[in-house]
C-alpha cells in the first residue's frame, strides 16, 4: 500500500512564520519583512531557543536548545570536529506538507535559522535535505540558496520518498552516500553525526522558529502562544487518502500554541474522529474536539501529541477502524526491514487490524503485538505505528465496539478498501 504526499497545497497567511505569504519567497522580500541577519552569539541563541521552549518539529519534539548545547560541547578545533548543521525537510510523513509550504513561501527564514546556528557553532557548511516526492521543496531551496551570499557553504540532498527516510539517522546515512534508511545510533548525532562530527540536525520549521526568535526577540516572539509554549506552530490539515493512496488537498495553517481547534477546523471535522500527529500520531474522540487547544499541555492528557503537526479529519464520514487498517498496512510496508520486530511484527499487526476492520474481534491479539514491537526497533517506526493502533482501541473504543456490532453508523465503512 502506498500513500503519496498531497497533490495540492494551500498555504494560509499566519501571524509569524507564514506572515509573508503574499510577499513572495525572495531574499529581498524576506529582508524587507524581517531585516538583516542579526549577529547572535551562541549563548544568546541557546537562551532564545530555551526561553521559547523550541522543540524539534519533525515529530520527536526534542528541545533545540539542548541540541545546540550538546553540539557546542562536543566541537573541537581540529577540522574533524568542526560542527555541521543539517536542515531536515525530508518530510517522510505523507499527511504533512508544512515544510514544503514553509520552504515555498519563506525559505530564507529557514535558511536564516540554519545560518545563525552555523555561525554560532563555527560550522562552515549547512546541508539541506528535501524529498524526491516533494519537488517544490527542492526547487524552493535551490532558488533560495542561489540568492544568498556570504562565506557559508550550502549542500543540498534529496531523500527517497519513503516514510522513514525523514528519520534523523536515515538522513545522515543518505548524506554519507549510503541507502537513506534508519540505522541504530549508539550516540546522539549532536555528539557524533555526519562523518563523526557534532551535528545539529533539526526540522526546517525548528530553524524558522530560531530565526524568528533572533529577528524579533523573545518578548515579541512570545507575545503569541502560552506561557509554557510560547510562539506558534504549523499544522497540515488533510482528509484521508483515497483508495489509491492519494491525498488531494493539504491546507497549511499557522496557529499560536493554545489556539482552539474550532478556529481552524470545519464544523464537520469537529463531529468526527480526528487523527493528530500524523500516521504515527493518535486518534482524538469527537467529544474532545470542541474544547481542544493546540498545545502539548492540552493534548498530553488525551494521549496525543502534536508530532509534526499533521491533522487528518474524518469529516468525510469514513470509518476510523477501516482507516486505521489502511494506514497500518501502509506503515508495515514502509519498514526498512532491518529489525525483526518491525519487519515481521508490523505486517502481523496490520493483518490483525485488517481483521478488526472486517469485524473480527482481534483486539487481544492487537494488544499483544503492539506490546511486542514497541521499543524493539532501531528507530521509532514500530512505536509510532503501535501508538496509532492503540489509540483506536482506547480513545475510539466505542467506535470499535459499534463497528464490531455492525452498528458503527460510519457511512463509508464498507467502501474503504483495506489492501
Ligand atoms: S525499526 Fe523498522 S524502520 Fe526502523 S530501522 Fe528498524 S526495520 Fe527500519
Amino acid at each position: 500500500m502506498t500513500i503519496l504526499p498531497p497533490a495540492r497545497l494551500e498555504v494560509r497567511r499566519g501571524p509569524l512564520l507564514l506572515s509573508g505569504v503574499d510577499d513572495g519567497p525572495t531574499l529581498a522580500a524576506h529582508r524587507a519583512r524581517f531585516g538583516e541577519l542579526p549577529r547572535t552569539e551562541l549563548a544568546l541563541l541557546v537562551d532564545l531557543a530555551e526561553s521559547a521552549a523550541v522543540r524539534g518539529r519533525g515529530g520527536a519534539g526534542f528541545p533545540l536548545g539542548r541540541k545546540l548545547r550538546t553540539v557546542a560541547s562536543h566541537r573541537g578545533r581540529v577540522p574533524s570536529k568542526r560542527p555541521v548543521v543539517v536542515v531536515n525537510a525530508a518530510e517522510g510523513e505523507p499527511a504533512s506538507a508544512k515544510d514544503e509550504a514553509l520552504l515555498a513561501v519563506a525559505p530564507h527564514l529557514v535558511l536564516d535559522g540554519a545560518e545563525l546556528a552555523a555561525r554560532a557553532l563555527g560550522a562552515r557548511r549547512v546541508h539541506v535535505v528535501t524529498s524526491e516526492d516533494r519537488p517544490l521543496s527542492g526547487r524552493s531551496v535551490a532558488a533560495a540558496v542561489a540568492e544568498r551570499g556570504g562565506n557559508l557553504a550550502w549542500s543540498t540532498h534529496e531523500a527517497e520518498g519513503r516514510f522513514v527516510a525523514g528519520q534523523a539517522r536515515a538522513v545522515l546515512e543518505l548524506m554519507a552516500g549510503r541507502p537513506g534508511l534508519p540505522v541504530t545510533a549508539w550516540v546522539p548525532e549532536a555528539m557524533e553525526g555526519h562523518r563523526g562530527r557534532p551535528t545539529l540536525l533539526s526540522n526546517a520549521e525548528s530553524f524558522a522558529h530560531l530565526a524568528a526568535l533572533a529577528h524579533l526577540g523573545a518578548a515579541r516572539y512570545g507575545a503569541r502562544g502560552t506561557a509554557d509554549e510560547p510562539g506558534t506552530m504549523l499544522l497540515t490539515l488533510t482528509q484521508p487518502p483515497d483508495d489509491r493512496g492519494r491525498i488531494d488537498l493539504a491546507t497549511v495553517v499557522e496557529v499560536a500554541h493554545g489556539d482552539l481547534a474550532t478556529d481552524v477546523l470545519v464544523p464537520a471535522a469537529l463531529r468526527a474522529p480526528l487523527l493528530v500527529g500524523g500516521f504515527h500520531g493518535a486518534w482524538l474522540h469527537p467529544r474532545d474536539l470542541r474544547g481542544l487547544a493546540w498545545s502539548q499541555a492540552h493534548l498530553r492528557p488525551l494521549g496525543a501529541s502534536l508530532g509534526a503537526g499533521a491533522v487528518v479529519s474524518l469529516a468525510d464520514g469514513s470509518c476510523p477502524v477501516a482507516r486505521t487498517a489502511q494506514w497500518t498496512s501502509y506503515l508495515a510496508d514502509e519498514t526498512a526491514g532491518r529489525c525483526g520486530p518491525c519487519r515481521n511484527g508490523l505486517p502481523a499487526l496490520a493483518e490483525e487490524v485488517r481483521g478488526l476492520a472486517q469485524r473480527a474481534d482481534t483486539r487481544r491479539r492487537i494488544g499483544q503485538l503492539t506490546g511486542l514491537v514497541t521499543g524493539r526497533g532501531a528507530c521509532a517506526h514500530p512505536d509510532g505505528t503501535s501508538r496509532l493502533v492503540r489509540s483506536l482501541l482506547t480513545t475510539l473504543g466505542d467506535h470499535v465496539e459499534a463497528h464490531l456490532d455492525g452498528a458503527c453508523g460510519c457511512r463509508a465503512s464498507s467502501r474503504v478498501r483495506v489492501a
